[in-house]
């Protein structure tokens, strides 16, 4: 019923008045007892990261001389580096970069990250995380990044909860979010069905890519943009921070 009910949601995107009425009662209809897994984004619902992201993007494209209203950073969350360059290179000069220069400008908006103060998890998401584990629900990670230490950072705030074969990067992806694949491999590396997960975003080019793979999706809005953005992406339900996404999962799983 579940996936059914999303396809007719999908077609009914624009339609922002009857999506809205339509997600209130699919989350009413939530079956948690099928849930076997829970596939978590990781910049902005697991580490408190898009801070850092936003004045690193500000950073490289003032570089460039290229105009950015720091809240492109989290419209065009979840894609992928080459991908968010791309987007915003094309939108302010009219034209693609080549892969050499966006490579470059990459690797330098890499490096910028680098000279951030340590990162934290977002804050109680830990507890959610435990909660799960507890509870014999496997967890997953899907996101753009194609930074080289996502999994040490991962497992050092999560430490025996995320695993490293359960974790989909930017490395393993031709297309990432809001392309469905990200989610779609995220499913065949868990080993579940679109019925048997459940997806954290926080990015609506997130919730569009686990709404096209046809998983049930929660936003949790950690970030700057209002509520409206998510359920309009098609977020099944928006809760604003771990506290009430815990209460969320216990109320559904018990
Ligand atoms: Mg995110």
């Amino acid at each position: 019923m579940l996936s059914i009910a999303i396809i007719f949601k999908q077609a009914h995107l624009k339609n922002s008045s009857t999506f809205i009425i339509l997600s209130k009662n699919e989350n009413n209809n939530l079956e948690m007892k099928s849930i076997k897994a829970v596939l978590f984004d990781m910049d902005g619902v697991l580490l408190d990261t898009m801070p850092y992201h936003e004045s690193a993007w500000s950073q490289l494209f003032k570089e460039e001389g290229i105009p950015f209203d720091p809240k492109e950073a989290y419209y065009n969350e979840g894609r992928t580096g080459y991908s968010m360059i791309e987007t915003v290179f094309e939108k302010a000069k009219g034209e693609k970069p080549s892969l050499e220069d966006i490579s470059e400008m990459y690797q330098r908006k890499k490096s910028i990250m680098k000279n951030n103060p340590p990162i934290k998890n977002i804050k109680d998401m830990p507890q959610v995380l435990t909660y799960l584990k507890e509870q014999n629900i496997k967890i997953g990670v899907v996101t753009g990044s194609g930074q080289k230490d996502i999994i040490k950072t991962l497992q050092q705030f999560y430490p025996d909860i995320v695993i490293k074969e359960n974790i989909i990067s930017g490395f393993d992806v031709k297309k990432g979010k809001p392309h469905p694949e990200p989610y779609l491999k995220a499913l065949e590396r868990v080993g579940i069905t679109a019925e048997e997960a459940l997806v954290i975003e926080n990015a609506p080019l997130g919730v569009e890519s686990a709404i096209a793979a046809n998983i049930y999706t929660i936003a949790i809005n950690t970030g700057i943009l209002d509520d409206d953005v998510l359920k309009d992406a098609g977020a099944n339900m928006v809760c604003r921070n771990s506290k009430e996404l815990l209460q969320i999962l216990q109320e559904k799983l018990n």
